[in-house]
């Protein structure tokens, strides 16, 4: 063995480079706070080049058949009539289809589940991994692989806030044979858009309960992000019944009926009748604030921040998963160097993941623009409008090819 690494969570960034680390000869732990299997939130997963990489080095392909395939993109108008069109096939990989082959790879006895990190210290020599039990675990390295809200990241750069952009997404899984058949015939295979002032909505077909793709018995995912200020209009959407403020995000049994009754009703007014289909038939529609953050270093002594932790960006650009795929596969690659080369090798991961991760977050930021309210002044407007062109929106949601915006 070439020594000990503990990694701190266990969904995507931090399976990938478990398992790709173990080929190369490391003793890792994982540690994940969830008791049991992830289950998946339902969203389809664009995969790019870094996914496939990271799996063909974990020994698997992603097939078709592990999501659903799109064969364009739709923007309707208000009243439903089709605005704008590309055809750019592009599949939509199950995330729980991902997450079970990456699990299923990686030794019961080296994950941990229902384990909680609570801190982390960092030394010249080691780092050691402090439990919620109180309990400590020292490791040669460590990885922050724990997301959004990440303990390694805290206890690192305590002063890193995540940063609130002014508006939420309202997101919801529809059974698509709850779909009227003629609403369902105009969405099936492509990703459908909507541009309403100000805001933007999204829908595309994704696997179904079980990660089936089998037409009939699949799920419409559908996002709408809507502005909405920091102070009043967040507090009055985030309490719950007993009038506890949820500022990070509400579980959907705890939303309020008045506040998804207007969403409801703005869905009405506002959306064209594709997506007042949806809207209407999703039993629990549930909202996201909207949150960005980016660091300003991925390693400080023996510990390493990758996926989530490292760099949160807006959802718009689809590269979450893909990237911390990147992350881990390289970091992987950095920690196969002999002793001698390793700190260069991590040197120059850390460069490289940085302007990956600052590039994604200002294309996210772009893509986003006009989002967080109306515009404040000329230079802004013409900034909003660049980034409403059906063209922009098309080819940048979900990006069909992000290397264009993130390579040098
Ligand atoms: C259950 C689940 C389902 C998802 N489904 C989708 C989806 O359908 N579509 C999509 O686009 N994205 C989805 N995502 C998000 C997507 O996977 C991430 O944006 C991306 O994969 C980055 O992955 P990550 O591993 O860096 O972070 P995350 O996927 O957020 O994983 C972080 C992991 O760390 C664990 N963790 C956090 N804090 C601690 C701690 N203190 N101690 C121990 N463990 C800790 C969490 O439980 C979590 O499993 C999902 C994430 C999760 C956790």
């Amino acid at each position: 063995m070439r020594g000990t690494i503990g990694v701190v969570g266990g969904s995507m960034s931090g399976l990938t480079v478990g398992l790709l680390l173990r080929r190369r000869g490391w003793d890792v732990h994982i540690f994940e706070r969830t008791g049991e299997q992830l289950a998946s939130r339902g969203a389809g997963i664009t995969p790019h080049k870094e996914l496939f990489d990271a799996f063909r080095q974990a020994g698997a392909e992603i097939q078709t058949a592990m999501g659903v395939e799109a064969h364009g993109r739709t923007l309707f108008s208000q009243d439903g009539e089709i605005v704008a069109r590309i055809e750019a096939p592009q599949l939509f990989t199950s995330w729980g289809l991902l997450y079970r082959f990456l699990r299923t790879k990686f030794p019961d006895d080296r994950y941990h589940n229902g384990v909680t990190v609570s801190a982390l210290e960092t030394m010249d020599d080691e780092a050691m991994v402090e439990f919620d039990d109180g309990s400590h675990q020292a490791f040669d390295w460590v990885i922050g692989a724990d997301g959004l809200r990440s303990v390694v990241r805290e206890s690192l750069f305590p002063e890193l806030q995540l940063n609130y952009t002014g508006y939420v997404a309202w997101r919801g899984l529809v059974p698509e044979a709850r779909i009227p058949i003629k609403i369902g015939e105009q969405l099936r295979d492509r990703m459908a858009f909507y541009l309403p002032p100000g805001e933007h909505m999204l829908g595309y077909t994704v696997a179904g309960p079980k990660d089936t793709c089998v037409p009939g018995e699949r799920f419409y995912n559908w996002v709408w992000y809507r502005p909405t200020p920091s102070g009043a209009a967040k507090t009055e959407m985030f309490t719950d019944n007993d009038g506890a403020y949820h500022p990070d995000g509400i579980a959907p049994h705890q939303i309020r009926h008045s506040v998804t009754a207007a969403m409801r009703d703005d869905a009405q007014a506002l959306l064209p009748p594709q997506f007042q289909a949806v809207v209407h038939n999703t039993e629990h529609p549930f909202i996201q604030p909207v949150v960005e953050l980016g660091s300003e270093r991925l390693l400080f002594k023996r510990a390493a921040l990758i996926g989530d932790a490292a760099f949160t960006a807006r959802p718009h650009i689809g590269f979450g998963v893909s990237k911390a795929a990147g992350d881990a596969s390289t970091l992987a690659c950095a920690f196969e160097k002999p002793i001698r080369e390793r700190s260069t090798a991590l040197y120059e991961w850390e460069q490289e993941r940085l302007r990956v991760g600052r590039a994604l977050l200002k294309r996210s930021a772009d893509l986003g623009c006009y989002l967080s309210g109306p515009p404040q002044n000329k230079k802004e407007a013409a900034r909003f409008e660049e980034f409403r062109q059906p063209d922009v929106l098309l080819h940048g949601i979900a990006a069909i090819n992000p290397y264009e915006f993130l390579e040098d």
